[in-house]
């Protein structure tokens, strides 16, 4: 329960729902609080740490089924997600990446040898996996990407280069999507093999307790079976986007409730002018707006978390709730920090730290104008983008 839930929408949720978001809740509570500050301000988070602790709860590929995934609902996987993100963007990045993105790939389009290999110890949080879509001139047009793959006998050849790879630097296998001649294909791709080189991306200010890598590609030799041979075409990556992004409509909601709740227990107890902050009517009228849209959100996100376990959640769809849901949840961190004055730029407060993480999750996995563009196609028929 939170203070902000007025409509009570805790009821639409079962025993089971409630049971798993209080696991992560505690988990959260136990092992992110306590340090995210310091490996935000550090730039350096335990990643292998955390994967297997979260691997340990069965929180990675969690809503995935078989090859010791948890199989839970999409409901529950999108409470995980909204209570790791009120620990820090950053931390629900690593599980959704592992999860949605890299053993989605595998388990959706692999082949059973491939799966065998790697999602049991992904599950566990042994192995850590990681998603090159995104190249250095190639963002939010992945059609135009330029990393090849070509046959050489039996093997395959990848050149080219990706860019902005969560997890990348901690990661043991990646999966990589490149042009072939027949179209765009994915590979799992052992981030040992000779001619893979990462690097890590410093300096960021946003995402800070994240790690990101780039990834170089330098004619690297793969045996034909590190072909996803179910990936055919941009719609395989696509299909994974559309997974991650129902996890990020959820997610930011967790850090816009980390800044309402810090928010409303400041302007309790901060007094100016003689009655405390809450006591002011321009703060109440700041507190009810964001309220009342942190209540859509939430609404939002149950419903297509409930579309997505009766197996009809369409992609335009997963764009409305993505598009809402972190420019919302962005605009009650720019808020709350107003109403924490000096205090909220201050990392002894969690509200910055959210807002800029919320930079990155605006952009990431679509930004917002390409699911502006998603949603206007839908309701015109015209692609103004592609
Ligand atoms: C911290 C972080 C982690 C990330 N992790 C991953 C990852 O794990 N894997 C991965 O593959 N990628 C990852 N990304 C990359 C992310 O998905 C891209 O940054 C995103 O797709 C946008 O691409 P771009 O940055 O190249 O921006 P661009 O595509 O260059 O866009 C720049 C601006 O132009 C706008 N724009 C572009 N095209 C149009 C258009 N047709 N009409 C109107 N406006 C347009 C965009 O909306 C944006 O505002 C990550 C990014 C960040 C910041």
């Amino acid at each position: 329960m939170t203070p902000v839930d007025l409509l009570d929408l805790d009821s639409l949720l079962d025993d089971e729902e409630r049971q798993i978001r209080s696991v992560v809740r505690r988990l959260v509570d136990d092992r992110v609080r306590p340090h995210v500050a310091d490996w935000y301000e550090r730039g350096h988070v335990p990643a292998r740490e955390l994967a297997r602790e979260f691997g340990r709860l069965g929180l990675l590929g969690m809503h995935l089924t078989g090859y010791g995934c948890a199989g839970s609902t999409a409901v529950a996987y999108g409470l995980a997600c909204l209570e790791l993100e009120a620990g820090d963007s950053g931390v629900r990045s690593l599980v959704s990446v592992q999860g949605s993105l890299a053993m989605y790939a595998i388990w959706r389009y692999g082949s059973e040898e491939q799966k065998q290999r790697w999602l049991p110890a992904m599950a566990t949080g042994e192995a850590i996996g990681c998603f090159g879509l995104t190249e250095p001139d190639h963002g939010s047009d992945p059609a135009s990407m330029a990393t090849r793959a070509r046959r050489d006998g039996d093997d395959w050849l990848l050149h080219g280069g990706k860019m902005w790879i969560t997890n990348a630097p901690v990661a043991d296998v990646a999966v990589i999507w490149a042009r072939a001649e027949e179209g765009v294909r994915g590979f799992a791709v052992p981030l040992d093999s000779p001619g893979v080189s990462v690097r890590e991306i410093r300096r960021k200010m946003s995402l800070r307790a994240s790690v990101t890598g780039e990834i170089a590609l330098d004619d690297v030799r793969l045996p034909a079976d590190a072909l996803l041979p179910g990936a055919a075409g941009l719609k395989a990556p696509l299909s994974c986007l559309t997974e991650a992004r129902h996890g990020i409509v959820w997610g930011a909601l967790g850090a816009a409730r980390d800044c309402l709740e810090t928010t409303l227990a400041y302007a309790g107890t901060r007094t100016q002018f003689g009655r405390p902050l809450a006591g002011f009517q321009l703060t109440q009228a700041k507190l009810a707006d964001m309220a009342v849209e942190w209540q859509k959100g939430f609404l939002l996100a149950l419903h297509l978390g409930r579309l997505a376990d009766a197996g009809k959640l369409r992609p335009e769809q997963v764009s409305v709730g993505k598009l809402n849901n972190v420019r919302e949840a962005l605009a009650i961190a720019r808020q709350c920090r107003t109403i924490l004055g000096a205090n909220g730029v201050s990392g002894e407060y969690p509200i910055m730290r959210h807002a800029n993480n919320l930079e990155s999750v605006l952009t990431y996995e679509g930004t917002s104008e390409i699911h502006q563009l998603v949603i206007g196609q839908r309701l015109t028929g015209l692609s103004a983008f592609a």
